[in-house]
């Protein structure tokens, strides 16, 4: 869809690059997530996986439970979370349960050609769920993926079958 609120997630955006950075400087995986309604960041959050040996303190379970924590409740209604990366499985739901209506993404996984998550796009999970989430990306896409591959742990995927000529 349509963004109507284009600059204010360009302005979002760089608040969860700097958010990135952190978590990248404290040897997680750089990725990060805020939480906004009514115009207001509600809610931060960043892979803290390494650090705290969670599997699922993805940036976007951090985010929600930092604005439900803040809220007082798990209810988010009207809100909008904005992620680096396209959310996993795991983050979409947890952002389902959070009754977030909105997810400003840039990162994907198959636009950075990770196969971890087999061929999964967010745009799947929400059909198969019947969800009514609103998915916008392309805001900040460039820096999104840079800041995700400036990760220490970070291995190139090699390019795909298609882009590869044939060589006999
Ligand atoms: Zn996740």
């Amino acid at each position: 869809m349509t963004d109507p609120d284009a600059e204010s997630h360009d302005i979002i955006m760089g608040e969860v690059l700097e958010l990135c950075r952190e978590a990248g400087d404290r040897g997680d995986c750089p990725v990060a997530a805020v939480i906004v309604r009514d115009g207001l960041i509600i809610g931060r959050g960043s892979n803290k996986l390494a650090t705290e040996g969670d599997p699922t303190a993805h940036a976007e379970v951090e985010a929600i439970r930092d604005a439900a924590h803040r809220a007082g409740s798990p209810d988010l209604s009207g809100a909008t979370l904005c992620s680096a990366m396209e959310p996993c499985p795991m983050c979409a739901w947890a952002i389902e349960e959070a009754k977030i209506g909105r997810v400003v993404l840039d990162a994907r996984h198959a636009g950075m050609r990770r196969t971890d998550y087999g061929n999964y796009p967010i745009e799947k999970l929400i059909a198969m769920t019947c969800s009514s989430l609103d998915v916008i990306d392309g805001v900040r896409v460039e820096d999104c993926e840079a800041a995700r591959r400036a990760w220490k742990n970070w291995v190139e995927p090699p390019p795909s079958i298609g882009s590869v000529s044939a060589k006999h």
